[in-house]
């Protein structure tokens, strides 16, 4: 029998368990779905289960999150942690797997608050033992309380990787040296904006503070960072880079890479949703108003995953569609809406005062990145940059081809980790942007899972549709 709800919130970060719990505590049927066991998002992982201790390192911004899961907790939302959704439909199904078991079900309205993943960009050596990312490491430090061992370098660009540096700081560990791949003159626009950003200098205040800590423990911190590349025959065994056109060589047993985090965009795309080039930050997004409603009636988006805009807004833009569909679904009037409405975007436009900012301090150039030709750009196929320029230089010409002829973005992660730098390497070599190169196709299953599963589902009322509907997708 298959499960119907007013609301089916995937992803419970700071998104989605605002939307989740506003949503139950006006009386609707939502159910709440994340792939994680516990809920918290990135930013608040396993929040609930952190202690003290790591309550303590993580800081404010941490513990502001175990507010949100108690509030979460407390309003009883319908919640599967562990739950990988693997399917969206434009007209409110969609398909996960949990616990080795698929299930179909539906609802008046899908929130997909799938938040952001790091911007993955192939170096040489990035397939070695030693080499991960460092968003990677701080969710490991989160769910587990692990710690690196031995010397560390951190490589890259962005908030997060000097957020990262000076939580290994803290906590004792080695910093062999941050190489940051960020100009060495901040770009002019960014002097232009910060006037705005110093309206809102809790953020800043807490990035100079980092910043001023990291150079107080005389950690060797390089910008203008170029060629990185990860060295070592079966393990890392240090890390390569060229600074003003003098070449660097650190022993590292850890690199962390970092280079910005994108919207995590692989529902909206396989869902059908409309897609946005941003060209100065460089990543796709859904397009959607201010509500987060996408071109699909049924499909909202909220958080990061539609615009990295960090923790706080995305709790806000949670906030925002929940109250939507509230309205939509006959909970409140418009007026009521409207009026809930007003404080929170105020609160988001006050958030946002930085983030012109930052966008234009961290925005990545495709100068700062070199392919090479012996790089491994497909992880899961092994498919190499050169590979890919040889197919061009035959005369392919679109993302999509290039993928079907090489396997590139064909594997288990669906392009996840070459989609964004496949579309640079394309774009670069036609003379193209990136969004003229195409978007690669996502198909489902969004996430790999046994035929045996899907064979084994109950398809409920909706029977089969004729059949092939898992694979009758564009
Ligand atoms: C690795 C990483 C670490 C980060 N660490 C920090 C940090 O320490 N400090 C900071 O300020 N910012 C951090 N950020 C940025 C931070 O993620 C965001 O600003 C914030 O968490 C966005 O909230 P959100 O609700 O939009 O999404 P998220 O918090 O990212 O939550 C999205 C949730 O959706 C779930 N999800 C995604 N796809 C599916 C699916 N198919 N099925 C089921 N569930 C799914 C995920 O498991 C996740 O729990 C980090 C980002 C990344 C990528």
């Amino acid at each position: 029998m298959s499960r119907h709800y007013d609301v089916i919130v995937i992803g419970t970060g700071p998104a989605g368990l605002s939307a989740a719990t506003l949503l139950t505590k006006m009386g609707l049927n939502v159910l709440a779905l994340d792939e994680q066991q516990r809920p918290g998002g990135q930013i608040y992982r396993n929040v609930e289960g952190a202690g003290e201790a790591r309550l303590n390192l993580f800081g404010p911004d941490y513990s502001v999150g175990l507010e949100l899961v108690n509030e979460f907790r407390a309003a009883n939302v319908n919640y599967e942690g562990g739950a990988s959704v693997w399917q969206v439909e434009a007209d409110g199904r969609i398909c996960y797997s949990k616990d080795g078991k698929s299930s179909r079900i539906s609802a008046n309205y899908i929130i997909a608050a799938t938040g952001a993943m790091e911007r993955p960009v192939p170096i040489e050596g990035w397939t070695l033992p030693g080499v991960m990312g460092a968003g990677a490491a701080n969710n490991l430090a989160k769910e587990a309380g692990l710690t690196p061992k031995g010397k560390v370098v951190l490589a890259g660009s962005g908030p997060l990787l000097l957020l990262e540096a000076s939580i290994l700081l803290k906590k004792g560990v080695e910093i062999a040296a941050i190489l940051e791949t960020t100009d060495l003159i901040p770009p002019a626009d960014s002097v232009t904006k910060l006037p705005q950003a110093l309206m809102g200098w809790k953020l800043l205040y807490k990035g100079t503070t980092m910043l001023w800590e990291l150079q107080k423990a005389g950690i060797p911190h390089y910008r203008g960072v170029r060629n990185i590349r990860a060295l070592g025959a079966d393990a890392l065994s240090g890390v390569e880079a060229t600074v003003k056109g003098e070449t660097l060589n650190f022993d590292a047993d850890l690199l962390l890479l970092h280079f910005g985090v994108i919207p995590n965009t692989h529902i909206f795309r396989q869902a059908g949703c409309q897609m946005v080039w941003d060209e100065k930050l460089r990543y796709w997004y859904p397009s959607c108003d201010s509500w987060g409603r996408t071109n699909f009636e049924k499909i909202f988006a909220a958080g990061d995953g539609c615009r990295v805009h960090g923790a706080v807004a995305a709790r806000h833009k949670g906030t925002l569609a929940a109250l939507e569909i509230a309205c939509c679904l006959g909970m409140i009037p418009e007026s009521e809406r409207d009026d809930l409405a007003e404080p929170v975007l105020k609160a988001l436009r006050q958030d946002n005062l930085p983030r012109p900012f930052i966008d234009a301090m961290y925005a990545p150039k495709p100068s700062h990145f070199t392919f090479e030709n012996e790089t491994v750009l497909c992880r899961c196929e092994n498919v190499t940059v050169g590979d890919v320029r040889k197919v061009l230089d035959e005369g392919v010409r679109e993302l999509n081809e290039v993928k079907i002829i090489t396997r590139c973005g064909m594997g288990p992660c669906q392009g996840r980790m070459c989609g964004p730098a496949l579309a640079e390497i394309v774009g670069e070599y036609l003379s193209l942007e990136p969004d003229q190169a195409g978007l690669l196709v996502v198909r489902p299953p969004l996430k790999p899972i046994p035929l045996s599963e899907v064979a084994a589902m109950d398809l409920g009322d909706g029977g089969t549709d004729g059949g092939n509907w898992l694979l009758d997708k564009k």
